[in-house]
């Protein structure tokens, strides 16, 4: 069957259920699965919904407001509709990678961190952006014509369209009217409703392999009333919730997410406070503050710490050491992956004609990777360590 030869996993209705409601609690204790699955639907009938709350209800500390600015941007520029909506990058479908069985995956737009080895530009801003791929365009002049505030021209010798930034008001237009889609559009408004409706399409997907959906980014909490809303409609709907986080975020953001969370990924960048500071653009501490705090709590769920491998970053003894020993005490910790730098991002820092910090950055060949994963599996046997799909222990 097609489960069967894709996944290799037997399923049953007992087993879907399972599934959905986690039929074990934080501690690793199975307990009853459907008694558990009444105790969630309870909750979810108690809770009031996040967009019944004032939308003027942001962090309130120092850090938090400088975090939430993000956020309210959005909700006060989309706030003329009833409905909750988001700024959505993309959605992928049938993903492998970014947890249990096939996944949707939601990127959200908009990170609070510049991580110089970031692989989605096109996700750091909180606003839609206008990208140009060069080698798509065929110089028809369409867009030219159209673009009102006169931003762009063919250039003789090459026959393709540059544009002038200071005159163009990203309106758009011409990314819509683009026969080659040469003008790209990163980034768009979708509402709560539309947004679940995308992913309830993949449900079939979902029950079949034992699947869900991935909420990532950007930052997803940067938009956390959105994503809070979205995965508590898809609990609702018995769909298996996960959410791909730094953390970096004011902890009442990350307590709207949590209730509704199966799986929470949180990557840990670097250990050391300063030089996180300087590869990602903020320090560490709010995000192992955060990470302690959720795995202090009563809410049930798995969390997978990831380690991006950048050579000459993060790759070190001290800091796979120090990675190791902070995971040992995390409860709710299932295993550690790594994820080896690639350089993917490369042709959209072209695209949004933005410099890519790291371009001379080779990534890591086979066996360093495999020689770092086991390096850091021998510091704690007892977390499974896995790299590229294959855990190591
Ligand atoms: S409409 Fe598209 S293909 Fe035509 S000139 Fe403009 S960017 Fe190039
Ligand atoms: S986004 Fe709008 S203003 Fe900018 S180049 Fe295109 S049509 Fe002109």
């Amino acid at each position: 069957m097609f489960k069967t030869r894709l996944l290799g996993v037997p399923y049953s209705r007992e087993f879907r259920w399972d599934k959905c409601y986690k039929g074990k609690d934080y501690r690793g204790k199975d307990s009853e699965a459907k008694v558990y699955g009444v105790k969630v639907m309870t909750e979810l009938e108690k809770t009031k919904m996040p967009s019944q709350r004032s939308l003027g209800d942001t962090a309130g500390d120092a850090e938090g407001s400088v975090l939430g600015r993000a956020e309210s941007s959005i909700r006060t520029s989309i706030n003329t509709s009833e409905e909750l909506m988001g700024l959505v990058l993309r959605i992928e479908r049938t993903s492998i990678h970014d947890g249990q069985g096939l996944r949707t995956v939601i990127f959200l737009k908009g990170c609070p961190l510049r991580c110089q080895w970031c692989s989605t530009p096109e996700s750091q801003r909180h606003e839609p952006e206008r990208g140009y791929v060069t080698d798509r365009c065929n110089g028809c002049g369409t867009c030219v014509n159209i673009c009102q505030q006169g931003a762009l021209a063919i250039a003789k010798q090459e026959g393709k369209v540059i544009i002038n930034s200071s005159k163009c008001r990203v309106c758009f237009v011409c990314a819509e009217k683009c026969p080659q889609n040469a003008i790209k559009k990163y980034g768009r408004l979708m509402s709560a409703t539309e947004t679940v409706r995308e992913i309830s399409k993949d449900e079939i997907f979902f029950f079949y392999s034992g699947g869900g959906v991935t909420i990532s980014g950007g930052e997803p909490l940067a938009q956390s009333e959105f994503v809070s809303e979205i995965l508590r409609r898809c609990r609702g709907q018995g769909i298996h919730t996960a959410m791909e986080s730094s953390l970096y975020a004011p902890f009442e953001s990350v307590l709207k997410v949590l209730p509704w969370l199966n799986v929470l990924y949180v990557d840990l960048k670097h250990m050391n406070e300063e030089l996180h500071k300087q590869w990602a653009g903020r320090d560490n501490s709010l995000i192992l503050a955060n990470l302690r705090n959720v795995d202090d709590s009563d809410t049930p769920l798995d969390i997978i710490v990831r380690i991006p491998l950048i050579s000459g970053v993060n790759d070190s003894d001290a800091n796979l050491m120090a990675a190791a020993e902070f995971c040992q005490s995390l409860r709710k910790l299932q295993e550690i992956e790594l994820l080896p730098y690639h350089r993917l991002g490369l042709e959209t820092y072209r695209n949004l004609q933005r410099d890519y910090p790291l371009k001379d950055l080779l990534p890591p060949v086979g066996e360093r990777i495999l020689e770092r994963a086991g390096f850091l599996a021998r510091q704690n046997p007892k977390v499974p360590v896995r790299v590229g799909g294959e855990l190591v222990n």
